[in-house]
């Protein structure tokens, strides 16, 4: 990367948010994977960033835009559109700078990310069948009530919070190097991919500071808008499905303005991986790291699970979006990968 890109963000945004964020979110741990560094051959870590405040790394971007704004735009309120994780870590932003959110979510979003949302005494909207629906009532509502937008990833504060992560991912890196006495290696950062705001922000900072790093969108087969929209080479509608990972759900937006043109620009491949494999890792993060993770946040540790890819001879670092999974869901998915077949069939279960 050399000059100003085009998106015209660098890393003195990303300081700049780390800065004013700093004290409201946690400098989440980076971990070694013993179980996955063994399979493949090289270190693995894991950025956890499922124990981040609100069970999402979703408060940095949020939080982040809430404070770039004036007291003023503050004390009006603002308003946006979430599948679940942005909208809770508004509301939380929200309640920390003395704001008031209104949150707009489509019928797609699960019952546990709409209550946590409104323990925080947000306003709440539900409306129609997409994230397209609840855009447009948002967009509605910004216009009769003098709102500020904080969309969830396509604004240049979100993408520079959601940076942070990496800009601590580099830092604990050289931590935990200097701590094995071990010389830099080349690095890989697996990254779960939707609107393109974390992998966006991530790749900045750290092909910023390491330009030889690779970085990897990881999403899920059912319904990947940016995975689909790169190869079509611009904005194409997409259909929601449902999905384990339904964090990942919800399109790039039409009139798209920064993801895309960074998704293209800084991220090396996109894998997608099937709804059996987002189990299975889900259940590997429980019983193998011990980690509550939910299904968007499983998604770079199914793409290593499945193999060896292109930069599997790298040191690794899987990025763990997120917690926020319904625990009922993780219960049975967990007691099902526990449970001999036989017994199964001998409780006519699934
Ligand atoms: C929002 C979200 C993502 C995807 O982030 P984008 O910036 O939309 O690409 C991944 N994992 C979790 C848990 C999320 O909440």
């Amino acid at each position: 990367m050399s000059g100003p890109a085009a998106h015209g963000l660098s890393l003195i945004d990303v300081y700049r948010a780390r800065s004013r964020i700093r004290g409201l979110t946690v400098r989440t741990p980076l971990v070694p994977s013993a179980a996955l560094s063994r399979r493949a051959g090289s270190p693995v870590h894991l950025k956890l960033e499922n124990q981040q405040y609100t069970g999402s790394f979703k408060l940095r971007g949020a939080l982040n835009a809430l404070l770039a704004l004036s007291p003023e735009e503050r004390e009006r309120g603002v308003v946006t559109v979430s599948t679940g994780n942005h909208g809770r870590a508004v509301a939380h932003a929200c309640r920390m700078t003395g704001s008031r959110a209104t949150v707009c979510m489509s019928r797609l979003v699960p019952a546990n990310k709409v209550a946590a949302i409104e323990e925080l005494e947000a306003r709440i909207v539900i409306c129609g069948d997409g994230q397209d629906d609840a855009q447009l009532e948002a967009e509605r509502l910004r216009a009769e009530e003098g709102l500020t937008f904080i969309p969830p990833f396509d604004h240049p504060e979100v993408i520079a919070g959601q940076a942070t992560a990496g800009l601590e991912i580099a830092e604990q890196l050289v931590e935990a190097r200097q701590g094995r006495g071990a010389t830099d290696q080349p690095l890989q950062i697996l990254v779960p991919l939707s609107g393109g705001g974390l992998i966006s922000g991530v790749a900045l900072a750290i092909k910023s500071l390491d330009p030889n790093s690779r970085v990897v969108g990881v999403s899920m087969e059912r319904g990947c808008a940016m995975y689909q929209c790169q190869q079509a080479g611009g904005y194409r509608p997409v259909e929601e499905q449902e999905s384990l990972a339904d964090s990942l759900g919800g399109g790039i937006g039409a009139d798209n303005r920064y993801t895309f043109a960074m998704v293209r620009e800084l991220v090396d491949e996109i894998q997608l991986v099937g709804e059996e494999q987002i189990a299975a890792a889900i259940v590997h993060a429980y019983l193998e790291e011990r980690q509550v993770v939910e299904g968007a946040a499983a998604v770079g540790i199914a793409a290593l699970l499945r193999g060896p890819t292109a930069g599997s001879d790298r040191e690794t670092v899987v990025l763990v979006s997120g917690a926020n999974i319904d625990m009922e869901l993780h219960r049975r998915l967990v007691a099902r990968a526990s449970t001999p077949e036989r017994e199964l069939a001998a409780e006519g279960g699934d």
